[in-house]
């Protein structure tokens, strides 16, 4: 599943063709995803430019000349492909990919400095996209009580320590709560208090002074780095099939159950809260 730093990877992925570009043409193949697709999608969509591609937690919003932005999600297994526009064969586009083409739901040709067609595929069809004014995004449904960017000014070692205090839920869950910090999932958090050698099981509001300035670091530290490793392996995987915003990266304890912990050799444990799996050596986080 996504987290903040594939979804940073993918935007970066489609920037290139994307910002600047207008839609030439839209094709919705179903009329849903998780949800509805908005009233008149493709129409709303076509001859506008994009003015900018951004990212918000897990969301991207492609602010568009109309006024309106369009916000996506990726869901559990949505992915982009871009195949470039082969310049001596107008209309027709290049490369195979690897994703199966039945779960192709919705397709951008994008007319602009880099000609290519953008398609969404998402077997799953957790994702979903939608069109919303510009002037209502912060308070739409999507952004309305959303926390801050883990990696934007609004993200402090005392904003953290003020979101978690008087919270009584294990800190695992709170990190998770998209109104205390926006992208965090399930890896990253596991991750982040791994680094931090904070227990999963601890109280929210103890977590607190030095703890709360660790966590706030490794939060910081463990997002950098991976976006930094989706940024190296980008232009790999664009070569390789087109699809961005899937790569491997070597996590510390997240599906290391039973595997030594690097840190001290120490099984790694997994347990369940709130229904997911969390990740952690029981030696070296407290
Ligand atoms: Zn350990």
């Amino acid at each position: 599943m996504p987290e903040l730093p594939e979804v940073e990877t993918v935007r970066r992925g489609l920037v290139p063709v994307m910002e600047g570009a207008v839609f030439a043409h839209v094709e919705a193949r179903r009329p849903d995803l998780r949800f509805p697709l908005p009233s008149g999608f493709a129409d709303r969509l076509r001859g506008q430019r994009v003015d900018s591609l951004a990212r918000r937690g897990k969301y991207l919003i492609a602010s568009l000349s109309s006024g309106e932005c369009l916000v996506m999600h990726l869901g559990m297994s949505g992915r982009f492909t871009i195949e470039d526009a082969a310049p001596s064969r107008p209309g027709a586009f290049a490369r195979a990919r690897d994703c199966d083409p039945k779960h192709d739901h919705v397709a951008f040709s994008m007319d602009g400095p880099r000609p290519a067609l953008v398609t969404y595929n998402d077997p799953r069809r957790f994702g979903f996209m939608d069109l919303v004014a510009a002037g209502d995004l912060d308070n739409c449904r999507h952004f309305k009580g959303m926390g801050p960017e883990p990696l934007g000014n609004g993200f402090s070692p005392a904003a953290l320590e003020m979101a978690l205090k008087g919270r009584a839920a294990p800190i695992k869950a709170a990190l998770l709560d998209q109104a205390v910090v926006a992208g965090l999932g399930n890896i990253y958090v596991c991750e982040a208090l791994f680094r931090a050698g904070i227990s999963p099981r601890r109280k929210a509001a103890s977590v607190a002074g030095k703890r709360s300035d660790r966590l706030y670091r490794e939060i910081i530290a463990v997002l950098t780095e991976a976006i930094a490793a989706g940024g190296s392996s980008l232009k790999d995987f664009a070569a390789a099939d087109g699809a961005l915003g899937y790569f491997q990266h070597g996590f510390d304890v997240y599906g290391r159950e039973g595997e030594p912990c690097r840190r001290c050799g120490a099984p790694v444990r997994r347990l369940v809260q709130s229904g997911r799996s969390t990740f952690f050596c029981s030696a070296c986080q407290r």
